[in-house]
């Protein structure tokens, strides 16, 4: 049975940029809850091991540079078919192939500087709000 909840981040560049209410309005309007909610920032090390399945790939350093480089919005959210709806409402990882109305295409930067973040499956979206969220964050 699909789980209805996931995790998302609104990236370092989307934060610095101002959009993170936009946002936020943004994912409520579209019928997610917000389940948990922070702003944090992660250290190189935490960024390395949240983006850890990367690992292997050429942009990895870039990456855990970049997600480290200043504060993040972190979220659980839930709705029905969450993990889903939510990478549907984000859009494709680089925006230039990202669909109309779709949240990288209104506010990524690039195909690094994406905004935001989504779970690919129930077990990310577990695995990832633990990572940031105790259960006494979780309403
Ligand atoms: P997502 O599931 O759509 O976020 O995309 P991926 O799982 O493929 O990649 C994870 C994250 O790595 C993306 O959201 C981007 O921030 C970053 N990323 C993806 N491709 C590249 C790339 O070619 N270069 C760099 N620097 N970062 C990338």
């Amino acid at each position: 049975m699909a789980s209805n909840k996931t995790f998302t981040m609104i990236k370092p560049e989307a934060m610095a940029a101002g959009h993170a209410g936009k946002i936020l309005d943004l994912i409520l309007s579209k019928g997610f809850r917000v389940v948990a909610l922070k702003y944090t920032r992660l250290s190189e090390q935490e960024a390395g091991k949240f983006y850890e399945v990367h690992k292997e790939r050429p942009f990895y350093g870039e990456l855990v540079g970049y997600m480290a480089s200043g504060p993040v919005l972190a979220a659980i959210l839930e709705k029905d078919n969450a993990v889903q709806d939510f990478r549907a409402l984000i859009g494709a990882t680089d925006p230039a192939e990202a669909a109309e109305g779709t949240i990288r295409k209104r506010f990524a930067e690039s195909k690094a500087k994406n905004a935001v973040h989504g779970s690919d499956s129930d077990e990310n979206a577990a695995i990832e709000g633990a990572f940031f969220f105790s259960g006494r964050e979780q309403y």
